[in-house]
């Protein structure tokens, strides 16, 4: 199949490319994103036949229903990244904590944050796309987290990408920084910039609207692509994981083909919560999609109350700081899908241009059809935190705790729900070492921290955590934000 532009077409670019362009250049007419021309179906002979199917090969089954430009050679070859996750023989575990809860483990992969479930794959398809066009593409990200990990371990060493990941000094956890400064790879260039998240942002942007930059990597042949999840390239691989938690479910009769389900989502750039929609609208029976902010509430403001509304806001510094995010960019895809490119372009530039966009009353509740909005102020999500791990002995991070406050008002109804668990424990440990420890009020380091739960709780911290901490310190390079394109240019030079 095909995508198309959610804002609709201008007239310059093509109004309809395949898979591989959607992922090369993923920028669209007026600003817009990529999306799939369809949703392809599943009946019930797809469900039957993919009861037996580990994770790896019902991936390829859902992807062949795309019907992508990707060589069946090369999706192979990148679907068997899962490999490498704790367990081949079961990707994703889906616990089941209570009767009616189940937690989809989608932190499984190298870097413990569910980024890698699409990084992973979407990182050799695309480097396989520009060996084959013999082109270069540069990668800038800018991180407050876990995305800088998970692309740099993605993309490593991998020919004809470039990365340039960019972090504010400071504003990481320990465990997000040495996962960035310890990666090994040539290709990949991290730095620190003085400031906080928005100044690497702002950075960032600035260079890419940067002319002499621009010349610079035109007379050097590199092209620019992008690997956050404007990228439909991560996006597909997002929808996958809530089909395979709804089949799993049906396969091992904890619900039965007339039941629907719960789905419930810590949601930062919606785009895992965007997966969850695509999969119901191919057919997963889900109720609803269950959307859990933190105090950056804006999304359930949009779901519960119809607008989006980011004119007085600031950005608040929570304990789950992947959620900490007040444009949302995935919600263009959903608006395209129930309100057309027309409107949605509308929608878009009116956000842009005034901070704000009001839904009718009929859109409202189109998007009530399928959403509820729920968010928790930091003391809550340590409760949860506390009381699953002391009473469930279940442990959860900071951002999937905030799915229990979701989970506590619909689990009345007795519909089973799932919740989807983003990371490790370990990459927020001192959070949630408060937390479990009732001493809300220490400033605890993350190697004392990941100590401290792993003792309380009597569970290992993964190889793959306690190594950073005596790995060797690669990336060095901390700079001021109007040094970043000189820089740049150095490693481009190297
Ligand atoms: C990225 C991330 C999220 C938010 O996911 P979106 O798809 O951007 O909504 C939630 N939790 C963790 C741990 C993350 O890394």
């Amino acid at each position: 199949m095909n995508f198309i532009e959610s804002r609709g077409n201008d007239g310059k670019k093509a109004k309809s490319v395949t898979f591989s362009e959607a992922i090369k250049s993923p920028s669209a007419s007026f600003g817009g994103l990529y999306v799939p021309e369809f949703l392809p179906q599943i009946d019930d002979d797809f469900i039957n036949q993919s009861k037996e199917l580990n994770y790896k090969e019902f991936s390829k089954k859902v992807i062949e229903l795309f019907d992508i430009d990707i060589e069946e050679e090369v999706l192979d070859k990148a679907l068997s990244l899962y490999d490498k996750w704790d367990d081949k023989n079961d990707v994703v575990p889906i616990k089941k904590v209570e009767d009616i809860l189940f937690v989809s483990e989608l932190y499984h992969g190298p870097t413990r944050a569910f980024k890698d479930m699409a990084l992973q794959p979407f990182g050799y398809i695309l480097s396989q796309i520009a060996k084959k066009e013999d082109k270069e593409y540069l990668i800038l990200a800018a991180t407050s987290g876990d995305t800088g990990p998970a692309t740099l371990n993605s993309f490593a060493n991998k020919d004809n990408i470039k990365v340039v990941c960019i972090y504010p000094e400071g504003g990481t956890s320990d465990v997000q920084k040495l996962q960035m400064v310890t990666q090994k790879g040539d290709n990949l260039k991290v730095i620190g910039i003085e400031g906080n998240f928005d100044d690497a942002q702002s950075a960032l942007k600035s260079l890419l609207a940067s002319k002499s930059f621009k010349t610079k990597l035109d007379s050097k042949g590199i092209s620019l692509s992008a690997a956050n999840s404007v990228n439909f390239g991560r996006i597909i691989f997002q929808i996958i994981y809530h089909l395979y938690a709804y089949i799993k479910l049906l396969r091992d009769g904890d619900i039965t083909a007339s039941n629907e389900i719960y789905i419930a989502v810590p949601s930062g750039n919606f785009g895992d919560a965007l997966g969850a929609y695509y999969a119901k609208k191919m057919g997963a029976k889900i109720r609803k999609i269950l959307i859990a902010s933190n105090d950056n509430n804006v999304l359930s403001h949009l779901i519960n109350r119809g607008y989006y509304d980011i004119r007085d806001r600031k950005l608040i510094k929570t304990i789950s700081p992947a959620m900490d995010i007040l444009i949302s960019s995935n919600v263009e895809r959903l608006l395209f899908d129930k309100f057309g490119a027309v409107r949605c372009k509308e929608l878009m530039d009116s956000l842009q241009k005034d901070g704000f966009y009001q839904l009718t009353k009929e859109e409202h509740q189109s998007l009530k059809d399928d959403f509820r909005g729920y968010y928790t102020s930091d003391m809550e999500t340590k409760h949860y935190i506390s009381e699953y791990a002391s009473v469930k002995n279940y442990l959860m991070d900071p951002h999937t705790a905030t799915c229990i406050r979701a989970y506590d008002d619909i689990k009345c109804s007795r519909r089973k729900t799932v919740i989807c668990s983003t990371a490790e424990w370990t990459k927020f440990a001192p959070a949630v070492m408060n937390a479990i420890s009732c001493d809300w009020k220490t400033k605890f380091t993350d190697i004392e921290a990941l100590e401290g739960v792993s003792k309380i709780m009597k569970t290992e911290v993964p190889e793959s955590i306690s190594k950073l901490f005596k790995a060797k310190i690669l990336h060095k390079t901390v700079i001021q934000k109007e040094q970043l394109e000189n820089e740049i240019e150095k490693f481009l030079e190297g």
